[in-house]
């Protein structure tokens, strides 16, 4: 029996017991980027959460199939249901096809997230790719009386929906207090109600991304895609549904209402959200001077930064927050996020070197430090209170290494099992390597081997073999072959 989870229920406002709906599996959507622009610090925070959720779920037994889309149609600009295709927009402005910025980008934002070391999901379903299956989601829409179509475009009926549902629900917003605040009452074009939301937009002649329907030639509205995919691939009911704050309305809300329209109740049994971040206390945002992509961060040459950052500072610096709270960057915060970083990961190197004792006994210190970081990381994954159970572990190392103690092989191997499981495994948390100085040892280590190659072609083993031996005692294996010389870190 896997140990209890706690998570905190955007639905119920209230931390639940986790309780799967087939035992030991867990169904996890969670919604992606729309793959526009460069992956930037706002695609860090949800990348990071969710992997370690799906890390910390697994190292707990569970077998998870880990669902994440990519939208690559149907968000228009603003969130909005009027204006341009934020995907469309970027191919026009680039003399582009489309699917060209979307490759672009979906590679870009893999290899963020890769550089980042969150593991990949089992299912990166896009939205172009399920165009059938949306068409047929809005026809059962109309069917049920929920939608209406006009001049080619079916709109979801909010204010029908309310009187027998609670548009609002999930954000806990409601709806009348919505009208009343709304200044946009002009401007909502063929819409019934300010608040019905776009399910088929008919396309203008220069719109490109476009699809037959019952309907007309168009294209299906944003929060459409993820209700049907996330049933396609997880079931009509199914575990948790993820996403960033900035999502919870309207594009969750819309697609709790779509899920009960079509399934009588919603889909979703666990609504989780991370929190946003904020760089210097204010918002991120394009039209600030505060846009911070993940290459500028890595690569330290945005304005705001004085260095580079390692993709795993920015890790290690995501989980100093609870993913429900704020989370502030600054380049401080950042320096200061990369010397906790290197401090964890030292104490390991420490803990191996430590001299051994005779006793047979585990410390109690080290057996409680373990417990306390499960208990953190199944109360709703609060990762904050782990790292500081991990950095009380810290100490008891330093501590022990400082003073030359002898510590019992009970205590290195528990030690060793934290950092595997924890650190590594669950945190995903590894040593910097010094990813901008790649192209320049490769370029150093060929070298080497040419100057050894020289050295085989005189035969003169003893200088080759003292080549090959340096290298090896620098982490670098060689490996000789017909083909040649390979070589690896
Ligand atoms: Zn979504």
């Amino acid at each position: 029996m896997p140990r209890e989870l706690f998570i905190y229920n955007t639905l119920t406002r209230e931390k639940e017991k986790f309780e799967p709906l087939v035992p030991g599996h867990v169904g996890l959507y969670v919604c992606g980027p729309t793959v526009y622009g460069d992956p930037h610090l706002g695609h860090a925070r949800p990348g990071v959460v969710y992997d370690v959720f799906v890390r910390l779920l697994r190292d707990l037994g569970y077998k998870v199939r880990y669902v994440r889309n990519i939208t690559d149609v149907g968000h228009l600009e603003n969130d909005s249901d009027s204006g341009e295709d934020k995907i469309g927009r970027k191919a026009r402005l680039e003399e582009l096809e489309p699917m060209e910025v979307v490759q672009y980008y979906t590679i870009r934002y893999h290899q963020a997230m890769a550089s980042l070391n969150t593991l990949p999901p089992s299912i990166e379903p896009r939205a172009s790719g399920h165009i059938t299956e949306q068409i047929a989601m809005i026809q059962q829409i109309l069917d049920a009386g929920m939608a209406y179509h006009v001049n080619g475009s079916v709109y979801f009926d909010v204010e029908k929906y309310n009187r027998t549902n609670r548009y609002g629900i999930l954000s806990g917003r409601v709806l009348e207090d919505l009208l009343a605040n709304t200044r946009e009452l002009e401007g909502q074009g063929e819409k019934r109600f300010p608040f019905d939301f776009a399910l088929w937009k008919k396309a203008s002649p220069e719109h490109i991304m476009r699809w037959p329907s019952p309907w007309s030639e168009g294209f299906p509205g944003w929060h459409l895609e993820c209700s049907v995919m996330s049933s396609k691939y997880l079931g009509q009911v199914f575990d948790i549904h993820g996403g960033g704050m900035d999502l919870l309305f309207p594009h969750h809300e819309c697609e709790l209402a779509q899920n009960t329209v079509t399934r009588g109740k919603d889909s979703v049994r666990y609504w989780m959200h991370n929190n946003l971040i904020t760089i210097n206390g204010q918002k991120m945002g394009k039209s600030l001077d505060n846009f911070i992509t993940l290459e500028a961060l890595f690569n330290g040459t945005h304005p705001l930064l004085t260095q580079s950052f390692h993709p795993m500072t920015i890790r290690f610096f995501i989980l100093q927050a609870h993913y429900r709270g704020t989370l502030d960057f600054s380049n401080e915060a950042l320096l200061a996020a990369g010397k906790g970083l290197k401090r964890l990961l030292q104490a390991r190197r420490a803990a191996d070197a430590l001299p051994v004792s005779e006793e047979a006994a585990v410390s109690p210190t080290i057996r409680e430090t373990e417990e306390k970081i499960y208990q953190a990381l199944c109360d709703d994954m609060n990762t904050p209170i782990a790292l500081a159970a991990l950095f009380d572990l810290v100490t008891w190392i330093n501590t022990a290494s400082d003073a030359a103690r002898p510590v019992s092989p009970a205590d290195k191997n528990l030690i060793e099992k934290i950092y595997n499981r924890v650190v590594d495994g669950i945190l995903g948390l590894k040593e910097e390597s010094d990813h901008n100085q790649l192209p320049l040892i490769e370029g150093l280590v060929n070298m080497v081997l040419e100057f050894r190659n020289q050295a085989r072609a005189v035969k003169n083993w003893a200088e080759s073999d003292r080549i090959r031996d340096r290298l090896s005692g620098l982490g670098i294996r060689i490996k000789d072959s017909k083909e040649g010389t390979r070589w690896e870190l």
